[in-house]
């Protein structure tokens, strides 16, 4: 079964090349945008409010699904009304400049991506049912909503990839780990209306979890070639941990005391969570939605 990752992880590498890309590729989960309450406001602070700015509207597409997987994974998307929700959500949280979209496709391989030629966040209906597969096997009692999850996560991955593109944010560090952190800023953190993303502690969870089992799908292998721009599997499932675990340690102490994420990095955490918030808030603040 290592064989489907690594088929993953070279299908990344040949849809990146071929989207010239700056863009996003590789997984099996899906993601959102963010917001925080108090970077939005745009300049100014007349007494008399502006209108509010003209932003672009999020345009979805559910494509044809021809091989059994795919009609699976587009029946789990649209059963769920998945597009339409991250479509919403992305309109409530940012002033977009045009135009985007969120397109579910039969890829015929386990991915996501975003275009930036088209604007448009590609999610593979092979990519959650390979997810729901990988959590039915694993015992997992509710392996379509943990799909869902892994999904909804990697969604907000290529909206980090779209953001960086759209707004020309200026970043350091790969911007494979700078996307990841984009979905657990999302998830994890508060959004502009100060109100938690809905069950974004168990979507982030479950996005773990997804990471485990794909590390496990290949036995633990390092996969990817040692420049690839990912990190591993295994790595991104410590990542989540520690970022679920910063965001609030006194909460999601269990994360440590049972061992899944070792003390010498759990030590960290915090920081490196309150350290990325600062850098997305700073990012995005000016592209936000004021509340209301
Ligand atoms: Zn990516």
């Amino acid at each position: 079964m290592g064989a489907s990752a690594l088929k993953r992880s070279i299908t990344t590498l040949v849809a990146c090349a071929a989207l010239l890309c700056a863009a996003g590729c590789q997984g099996s989960g899906a993601r959102q945008a963010d917001t925080n309450p108090s970077a939005a406001q745009p300049s100014g602070g007349s007494a008399h409010a502006a209108p509010p700015p003209a932003s672009g509207k999020v345009k979805i597409r559910y494509e044809e699904a021809h091989s059994p997987e795919a009609q699976r994974g587009r029946q789990i998307m649209q059963d769920a009304r998945l597009l339409e929700g991250l479509a919403q959500h992305v309109e409530d949280t940012l002033v977009l400049p045009g135009d985007m979209g969120i397109v579910g496709k039969q890829c015929d391989n386990v991915n996501d991506m975003y275009d930036p030629n088209t604007n448009e966040i590609e999610l593979c209906y092979e990519s959650i049912e390979h997810s729901e597969k990988n959590f039915a096997a694993s015992g997992n009692p509710d392996s379509v909503t943990a799909a869902l999850d892994a999904e909804t996560s990697g969604f907000y991955h290529e909206l980090g990839h779209a953001t960086l593109a759209i707004y020309q944010l200026a970043f350091t560090g790969r911007e494979e780990d700078v996307a990841d952190q984009l979905s657990a800023f999302t998830l994890l953190n508060p959004g502009a209306d100060g109100k938690p993303y809905p069950n974004g502690l168990r979507i982030a969870t479950n996005t773990a979890e997804d990471w485990k089992l794909s590390a496990k799908e290949s036995n633990d292998a390092n996969e990817l070639p040692f420049w690839d721009g990912h990190p591993m599997d295994v790595q991104r499932m410590y990542n989540w941990q520690c970022w679920i675990y910063g965001s609030n340690p006194a909460a999601n102490a269990s994360i440590v005391t049972s061992g899944d994420l070792p003390e010498d990095r759990a030590g960290n955490c915090e920081d490196e969570y309150q350290n990325m918030t600062k850098g997305w808030q700073q990012l995005l603040g000016p592209h936000l939605r004021k509340p209301n």
